[in-house]
């Protein structure tokens, strides 16, 4: 009895230095990121750089998890008052902002991009609107469920059209500009695949791709769209590769699937959250952690096995693997993506890393590594 009061007091202080660290990071680790790109020797730079936008993801992620769990274990209740609900969302909101700030200002300097200061504006405003904001609406809408206050649907349908809406309008500050093709070889050649694989398409684009770090193709709901500078790079049977990965994205309808499966995942865990016994409170954050976690790391998982399927799909109709791997190494260069990452970091990633996809396509198609080993060294 008499000794009760000092472990609680300590603990608390424990979990407020915990919280104050959990909002540092996204800041220290940029910056931290920002010394070691600029510290680096200039041809590995870009790499170093974007590796760390790779982890800085998941640490996004994280540190919004961890930031709600903290503040359930200290039973604080941010539906008290305005106040307490802003207190929650308000600093990790500006901690990721102006990590992100930062972040574009450095990729700006590393990869030689020509964005205005008002261009990061938009960048900084959209990347930290989703999935950051789009995270603690979630974590708003999943704490009024568990209280059974059906309301807390609309905030969870509300963040996932910021979450959307923030990844569309990010890809368009990031200068993305879908320009529909009408003629061309490009044009021709992909709707002559997209008959040979009988996927139907109505559009092929094209998107300025800069300074190459957009260096992209992407496979749309009814169409596909290459960078511009794609020629410059793959040769003819290179790029029927690249055509047929993002038709077999169209024609196995990737991203519905991909939006499906993760609101599936939601509602399941909206409806588990709003008859979670009271037995089980005391789980809670693990439950939080279950909530944010599950649909986030679902949706990389799946779209990476998407990815490795369009990869199979395109190499079995071209039949060329050797083509296939250059395409991907090119892509790679191209952008200066590292091409290995950790097992960890890449649970966060939408795209397997080039090494695993590599090798994906060379256990398909039976290549002997020190034939990929020779592919990948010539792309060099
Ligand atoms: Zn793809």
């Amino acid at each position: 009895m008499a000794h009760g009061p000092m472990p609680i007091a300590l603990s608390v202080a424990a979990l407020r230095a915990g919280s104050a660290l959990i909002l540092a990071s996204p800041i220290a680790s940029t910056i931290w990121a920002r010394y070691s790109a600029l510290h680096a020797d200039p041809t590995t730079a870009a790499q170093s750089w974007l590796s760390s936008r790779r982890t800085a993801r998941a640490v996004r992620l994280i540190v919004i998890v961890l930031w709600w769990m903290a503040w359930d274990l200290q039973n604080a209740d941010f539906f008290a008052s305005p106040t307490q609900l802003l207190l929650f969302s308000l600093p990790p909101i500006l901690s990721v902002g102006i990590a992100q700030s930062i972040a574009y200002f450095t990729s700006r300097r590393v990869l030689r991009l020509k964005w205005r200061p008002s261009d990061i504006v938009r960048l900084t405003f959209w990347s930290t609107a989703s999935p950051t904001a789009a995270l603690l609406g979630a974590a708003i809408g999943a704490e009024a469920i568990y209280r059974g206050w059906w309301q807390g649907s609309f905030v969870l349908a509300l963040s996932g059209v910021v979450a959307f809406a923030g990844s569309v309008r990010l890809r368009s500050a990031e200068g993305l500009q879908f320009r529909p093709l009408r003629f061309g070889k490009l044009h021709g050649r992909a709707f002559l695949l997209s008959r040979k694989m009988s996927v139907q398409i109505e559009k092929v684009y094209i998107v300025p791709a800069g300074k190459g770090h957009l260096t992209n193709a992407y496979g749309l709901g009814r169409g596909i769209a290459l960078t511009d500078n794609y020629g410059e790079f793959t040769n003819k049977s290179q790029l029927d590769f690249v055509i047929g990965h993002e038709l077999i994205h169209v024609k196995q309808h990737h991203g519905r699937k991909r939006l499906g499966i993760v609101l599936a995942l939601f509602l399941l865990l909206t409806l588990i959250s709003f008859n979670l016994p009271p037995s089980l409170w005391r789980f809670r954050p693990l439950v939080d952690l279950l909530f944010l976690l599950a649909p986030s790391l679902t949706s990389y998982f799946v779209s990476r096995r998407f990815e490795y399927e369009a990869d199979r799909g395109s190499v079995e109709f071209t039949a060329d693997p050797a083509a296939a791997i250059q395409a991907l190494a090119n892509l790679h260069r191209m952008t200066d993506t590292p091409i290995d990452c950790g097992r960890i970091v890449e649970l966060f990633q939408t795209h397997p890393a080039l090494l695993h996809r590599v090798s994906a396509i060379a256990s398909v198609c039976r290549v002997p590594s020190d034939r990929v080993e020779e592919l990948l060294e010539r792309s060099r």
